[in-house]
């Protein structure tokens, strides 16, 4: 892993971000304060950025890009969109942090409940790996249970007991699993392969009361965009039920996002139906971060009340944090989550449509295989041929040709996931002439993906 694979043209395109990469090399990890930064899986040096505005980032070479990460979610409205700056400043001119409660992370907690209708209770965190452990440790505390099901594929932090078959940045790296994670923690969580509802019934009535919680994201994302296939939600909720487990459903990545109340929100509009009945049972626990921190670090967990009123000072499963609930991190939070007005939605669904449809025909019309797969406004493009319903699927496409694709796009400024495993994101800044730059970059990078060099 520590050897750079390709013989790739780009370093001398970001001499500064070069440099920076070197010293940061020396003091920091591979240079990198999280490994999906790296540009590892695609080669090359990562860019490292000197500022963002709306959809657009620029490097600390001068070479603007729009930006199609998004910081992985979080800028729904854009780089420092101006509502969202004036809460920040307003907040942290009352000061940074008090260690006591502030009225904010109320303010933060009450927008939560109040849009996501099974959530009667969150606690603030500071990302979405505590959200997803504090979970699962109360989900042990209120059962008595301890093993964990989870599912190949799916990302939900890097929790011990999580991070077996993880997407995301576990995923690009082709890691087996993680070392250091004790094999006591790794014994006690069971990985079924995501939509297949035989395995998880199979699973359950061999260890059905040894499980203390299924947690799945609500719609995959980590692995690129699989979503729960029709019934695969029902089935998840009825068999935990069945057995007295707790369902978490992990919407870090697609909470506010996919809908105002996330994928939660989409999957009830649809089982609802006109009458308003068959609607999706609840979830018993739900993870939110990413775009209700709008770029801060601030995450949550929440759900049942009579589960949550396990925590303490309540209840007896600890679960704290020094910052949690900070008030600027929450002024943040707030501030884009009632920014995420219905317009919003509607441009985010306009502008994925439109660059994914162009990436589609582009591809096509350079004979590259590809499908395209959808959770709301996020979508992901796996380089090969027929759906992906699970991780076995996702591994099954031709990396290579996305490393191609992703270079070609990055050296005409538009900045991707570096990864074929990973959602793309669009924000509601980017407008037509952000469109119209990333349409304008296909062609070739079609070609180049399909040009094995
Ligand atoms: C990003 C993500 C996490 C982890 O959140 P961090 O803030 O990076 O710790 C957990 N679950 C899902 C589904 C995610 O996408």
């Amino acid at each position: 892993m520590s050897s750079q694979p390709f013989a790739v043209q780009t370093t001398i395109d970001a001499p500064a971000s070069a440099a920076l990469l070197a010293r940061a090399s020396e003091v920091i990890p591979g240079g990198v304060n999280s490994p999906v930064r790296a540009f590892r899986a695609v080669g090359g040096t990562p860019r490292f950025m000197a500022s963002g505005a709306g959809p657009w980032l620029t490097d600390v070479d001068g070479k603007r890009y729009v930006d199609l990460i998004c910081s992985w979610g979080p800028m729904i409205l854009g780089h420092a969109h101006p509502d969202v700056l004036a809460a920040v400043n307003e907040a942290a001119a009352h000061g940074f942090s008090f260690g006591t409660p502030s009225e904010n992370e109320v303010r933060l907690a009450e927008e939560i409940v109040r849009r996501v209708e099974p959530v009667e209770q969150v606690r603030l965190v500071n990302s979405g790996t505590e959200a997803t452990m504090s979970a699962i440790r109360l989900a042990r505390g209120f059962t008595g249970r301890d093993v964990v099901v989870k599912f190949a594929g799916c990302y939900h932090g890097h929790v011990d007991a999580l991070l077996a078959s993880a997407g995301s940045g576990v995923a690009t790296f082709a890691l087996p699993d993680s070392a250091g994670v004790p094999a006591s923690s790794a014994r006690e969580t069971i990985v079924l392969p995501y939509n297949d509802v035989p395995a998880l019934e199979a699973a359950f009535a061999e260890r059905g009361h040894e499980i203390a919680a299924v947690i799945t994201e609500a719609a995959a994302g980590n692995m690129g965009v699989v979503p729960p296939a029709p019934g695969f939600s029902e089935a998840l909720r009825r068999i935990t039920r069945q057995h007295g487990a707790l369902l978490v459903s992990d919407e870090v990545m697609t909470g506010f996002r996919c809908s105002a109340s996330g994928f939660y929100g989409l999957e009830q509009g649809r089982a609802a139906g006109p009458d308003g009945a068959n609607a999706t049972a609840a979830p018993d626990l739900f993870t939110f971060g990413k775009v209700m921190g709008g770029g801060f670090p601030t995450a949550a967990f929440g759900g049942r009340a009579d589960v949550m009123a396990l925590l303490a000072p309540q209840g007896p499963v600890y679960q704290a944090g020094t910052l949690s609930g900070n008030p600027v991190a929450s002024a943040a939070g707030l501030a884009t989550l009632q920014g995420c007005t219905p317009a919003v939605y509607d441009r985010l669904d306009v502008v994925a449509h439109a660059i994914a449809e162009a990436v589609a025909s582009e591809l096509s019309a350079a004979s590259v295989p590809h499908t395209i797969q959808w959770a709301g406004s996020m979508f992901s493009v796996f380089f090969r041929d027929g759906a992906v319903a699970n991780y076995d699927d996702a591994k099954d496409q031709d990396t290579d040709a996305f490393r191609r694709f992703f270079h070609s796009m990055l050296s005409q400024g538009v900045h991707l996931p570096p990864s074929a495993f990973e959602s793309w994101f669009v924000s509601a800044s980017h407008d037509d002439e952000a469109v119209e730059h990333v349409l304008a970059a296909l062609p070739a990078a079609a070609r180049a993906a399909a040009t094995p060099d």
